[in-house]
């Protein structure tokens, strides 16, 4: 009906309301009865309907009697909302008295599901006092819930905890040698679904799972037999079961690895014992498997091309020049990655290690770098040594990193490249020897072998040599026993070794696996705002190159899986993967539960270093948790010390544990027992620069006044004597202060980490000369879990085997891998992190002069919160000077036969540079522009012409011994030595 509807007659009777000779009834509670006044009309709202009056003074009555008759004729059924809302109510109270524990998010939701339809009876309760009803009555706890379930839980757990806190006052303060913290018993009372306990270095996570054990079974929430916990190696299994297993009420706990618990679950569920391995239980077999493996496929005449090629070729992921700023960084990181071509020659860039490669698989002699005879002088530069030289063909070969218009990357100057190319080639011209040359733009058009071997082939038949003479192809067996003679093999071996245990856990098919394209890795590096034309072509030139590889590896890969899946069947054993994989599928069949006779119904499932968990494994215990209803979860562990990510540790599913885990209630453990205020300043300060990290602030036991964080800039034999009498020293002084018996029984315990494993090997001959000193030396990552009075952290250098470590992920590992966040050196920084919050006294961190690395400088700049000591050469360096070749390195100050000078930090294979000190000072390098050496130290204005005439000399003013008169002459001049600048020229002035 449209329009504005004029009412002539309307009355009320006990059905409803008849307008116009129509009855509408009563419309439901819920539903609105009201008159709206309106400009010249009425609108009488009734439930759906709505009726408009005109000028009709006396509808105000009707109204009220409308709304009375309603409620009366709805009367019986407000009756019985109002009986089953009490009814509703007193069983919530029954039901709530009868919980007697925390009130668990699933609790929550399955009350508030439970009591849904109560919330609309509530709203009902006008009507009900209209009626007369008691409404005092509900006020009842089932109100305040349904009303606001997420307050009501907090209060009701709020005096929860309270009440349990009080009550197990007794337990918490004896269960420890101290008694335990605030939050430690927090952790314990708390009883969510999810618990995540932050628990940071020294704060007591063992303790707190520990008590947390023994509050669960002494608060009977669970038998000691429906508790599982869970630890990841044998040693921490041992530890934690010691401590929990110690008081007889909890010897039923389980305590379990992950792959013990795996096991279990397989034998009970098929019904018999399952085999383990021994590639998966012993680690040195599993890389001779591996080993033995590559050389079966070296064997296999079927894989020959695969072989050649991925050795041949591939064996090292390629990064683009472009990507670093200067071509000192290039190098270095071709250092520190030891990018090594298979003719043993460490390469100056990759472009260089195909051209090396190439020679060599293709059985061409050559001479890497070698001298020109008549050692000829490159201006500017040193004696001149072309890149190549190939006896066979009596020729040189020069690559020219320049793209067809001549044009070189930015950091270099072009204009100087191009002369210095000109001049090589002149130079050959004059003295007649044969130069090829290759250059940047045809590797990056994919064309650099194609035009090496078009003028080989040419060179050849010009001096009349077969194909054949040329031509020696090597055989793959040579070439991978090459690899393996040189060392290189070992990175072969470890990258298919744990590419084999990463991918069994990763559960992905080999279908999958080659599906996946490896581009991510060169997109990254474009995504770095690198937009270049030539950067472009490099970057698509570099994705296929690792495409290519990636190709390359798969087609070993899939061969060596073939055959580790092949003995494990043959052995009827199962890997460590295995078990994981399968036990989880088996917790989440439907007759897990029966075909197990219940063996793994838990309530409490306990992870300890909840950090280092997989996915694998969080699946398993997501298995393990939907087998059990009610089941709870309890983690302990710390993001600051995630550094397993190599072994597929996924740091993410701790920062974000709601996402795999659902709801979780934190609690960060604040007060560490083990470090002092000094340490903990610095530590916590460190691995806190990364956004990423969960934040918490702690607070330490013990107290210390002074720094307690040393640098110390040194070589490392000296540095580790200096530390070690330090240390001596202050043990002897707390040996004076207390009394002298307790303390030398426990011999002050030292603990040196390096990065790697290989530079702590001579512990034994330190341990000899401080006998008085308990020593121990191991990797970063083995420091993890264990503590000392004093710590040494060696080489921390700017190095490859530093701190950060600076060898490259390969990014065939990195699909495999968990993502990273985005900091840099992330992992490397908690790693750190883990080596700092090792000590309890004092950390000594020694780094060399002009090596210290970044996290070095980062510790020097944290003000008198870290002390630094440096050796008497430290006065020599300057850190503000570059080398002026590579503009990377650092100069490293050296005591020579002639006294004083500096050579390039990357190291002579990388940077040859000697750079002499300054004339006048004789404690500074001398750097130079274009006209003039000038001393780089602050207080020096030692400045010196250039020779003119070889560029590389200085003028020094001499005088002649005849005439006493002053003239100026080349430096480089040596008597007798014809070959040698003889510059001279008359003194202008003496200015300085
Ligand atoms: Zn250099
Ligand atoms: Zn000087
Ligand atoms: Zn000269």
């Amino acid at each position: 009906m449209q329009g504005i509807f004029f009412c002539n007659s309307a009355h009320l009777c006990d059905q409803g309301l008849t307008i116009n000779g129509k009855l509408y009834p009563y419309p439901e509670l819920a539903q609105t009865v009201e008159v709206r006044r309106g400009w010249f009309t009425l609108s009488l709202l009734w439930g759906e309907q709505r009726f408009r009056f005109f000028h009709w003074a006396n509808c105000k009555p009707l109204l009220r009697l409308a709304l009375d008759n309603r409620l009366a004729s709805r009367k019986a059924q407000l009756q019985q909302a109002f009986d089953d809302l009490l009814q509703a109510s007193n069983e919530f109270e029954q039901a709530f008295s009868g919980h007697q524990r925390y009130l668990r998010d699933s609790d929550l939701q399955r009350l508030q599901q439970q009591y849904a339809s109560t919330l609309k009876q509530f709203a009902l309760t006008e009507h009900f006092s209209a009626l007369g009803f008691d409404i005092e009555r509900l006020k009842c706890r089932l109100a305040k819930f349904i009303k606001q379930p997420q307050l009501f839980t907090d209060k009701y757990n709020q005096w929860w905890q309270t009440q349990q806190l009080n009550a197990h006052k007794g337990l918490f303060d004896a269960l420890e040698a101290h008694p335990l913290t605030e939050l430690q018993r927090l952790a314990c009372v708390i009883d969510e679904d999810n618990t995540l306990v932050i628990a940071g270095a020294g704060t007591g996570k063992t303790s707190t799972m520990a008590a947390k054990a023994a509050y669960l079974v002494k608060q009977g929430l669970a038998k000691p037999e429906q508790i599982l916990m869970l630890a990841y190696g044998k040693d921490a299994r041992l530890e934690l079961a010691q401590r929990v297993q110690s008081s007889c009420q909890l010897s039923g706990v389980n305590v379990s690895t992950f792959h013990a618990l795996g096991k279990e679950i397989i034998q009970h569920y098929v019904g018999r014992s399952t085999q383990v391995s021994v590639l998966a239980s012993d680690e040195k077999q599993f890389t001779q498997f591996i080993d033995s493996q590559i050389d079966c496929i070296v064997a296999d005449p079927d894989m020959a091309d695969p072989v050649a090629e991925y050795f041949g070729r591939y064996l090292y992921p390629q990064r683009n020049a472009l990507d670093f700023k200067t071509e000192g960084q290039y190098r270095s990181y071709l250092k520190n990655n030891e990018i090594r071509a298979l003719s043993g020659d460490l390469v100056k860039s990759f472009q260089e290690l195909i051209i090396c490669n190439y020679l060599y698989t293709h059985g061409i002699a050559f001479e890497y770098e070698p001298t020109y005879p008549g050692e000829y002088t490159e201006p500017g530069k040193s004696v001149y040594q072309p890149d190549f030289y190939i006896p066979v063909l009596d020729a040189y070969l020069e690559h020219f990193g320049i793209d067809k218009q001549g044009n070189t990357r930015a950091d270099i100057c072009k204009q100087a490249y191009n002369q210095s190319r000109d001049w090589k080639i002149a130079l050959h011209q004059a003295n007649g020897t044969h130069l090829m040359q290759t250059f940047s733009w045809q590797a990056d058009a994919g064309k650099l072998e194609a035009s090496l071997e078009t003028q080989l082939c040419a060179r050849a038949e010009a001096l009349g040599l077969s194909q054949s003479e040329l031509f020696k192809p090597i055989s793959p067996q040579m070439i991978f026993s090459q690899v393996k003679a040189l060392g290189v093999y070992r990175n072969v071996s470890r990258l298919m070794a744990s590419f084999v245990s990463l991918f069994k856990a990763s559960g992905m098919s080999i279908a999958e696996l080659k599906r996946i394209k490896l581009g991510k890795f060169a997109e990254s590096q474009q995504a770095l705002g690198q937009t270049s034309t030539a950067s472009k072509k490099q970057t698509k030139q570099l994705a296929s190159y690792n495409q290519l590889r990636w190709q390359a590896f798969l087609h070993l890969f899939s061969w060596v899986i073939k055959q580790y899946d092949a003995f494990l069947a043959q052995q009827n054993c199962i890997d460590f993967a295995d078990m994981i994989n399968q036990a989880r599928d088996y917790a989440a069949a439907k007759d897990f539960q029966q075909r197990t006779a219940n063996r793994f119904a838990y309530k409490y499932i306990m992870v300890d270093e909840f950090q280092d968990i997989s996915m694998a494994r969080a699946e398993l215990i997501n298995a393990l948790k939907a087998a059990n209803p009610d089941c709870a979860l309890f983690c302990v562990g710390d993001d600051w010390q995630a550094i397993y990510r190599f072994a597929g540790s996924d740091l993410n599913l701790t920062t974000d544990f709601a996402a795999t885990f659902g709801t979780v209630k934190t609690v960060s453990l604040d007060k560490t027992f083990r470090f002092n205020n000094q340490i903990e300043k610095v530590a916590s300060r460190f691995v806190q620069a990364n956004p990423a990290q969960l934040a918490k602030q702690l607070t330490t036991h013990h107290c210390s006044d002074k720094p307690e964080v040393k640098v110390l800039i040194d070589l490392r034999e000296a540095a580790l004597q200096q530390a070690l009498s330090e240390i001596v020293q202050c043990s002897q002084l707390a040996v004076d202060k207390e009394s002298r018996t307790t303390l030398v029984a426990n011999k002050p315990s030292v603990m040196l980490i390096s990065r790697f494993n290989s530079s702590v090997k001579d512990v034994a001959t330190w341990q000899q000369r401080y006998p008085q000193l308990a020593i121990s030396a191991m990797s970063a990552h083995a420091s993890k879990g264990k503590q000392a009075d004093y710590v040494i952290v060696l080489d921390v250098n700017d190095d490859k085997y530093g701190f950060p470590s600076k060898i490259d992920n390969d990014p065939i590992l990195d699909v495999m891998l968990p993502k990273l966040d985005n900091f840099k050196d992330t992992e490397e920084r908690r790693l750190f992190y883990v080596a700092l919050s090792r000590a309890k006294q004092r950390v000594f961190v020694q780094a060399e002069l002009g090596k210290a690395s970044s996290f070095v400088k980062e510790l020097l700049s944290y003000g008198n919160d870290v002390v630094c000591e440096a050796s008497d050469l430290a006065a020599l360096y300057h850190d503000a000077a570059c080398c002026p070749n590579c503009n990377e390195g650092k100069l490293l100050p050296r005591q020579g036969r002639f006294g004083l000078f500096y050579t390039c930090s990357l190291g002579k294979d990388y940077c040859d540079t000697k750079v002499d000190a300054c004339t006048a000072c004789k404690s500074a390098p001398m750097l130079h522009n274009q006209t003039e050496y000038f001393c780089v130290a602050d207080d020096c204005n030692n400045k010196l012409k250039r020779c003119p005439e070889c560029i590389n000399g200085k003028l020094l003013l001499r005088k002649n011994s005849k005439t006493g008169q002053s003239f100026l002459a080349c430096d480089q001049f040596r008597k007798g030595d014809a070959t040698r600048c003889k510059y001279t020229s008359i003194a202008m002035s003496t200015d300085h």
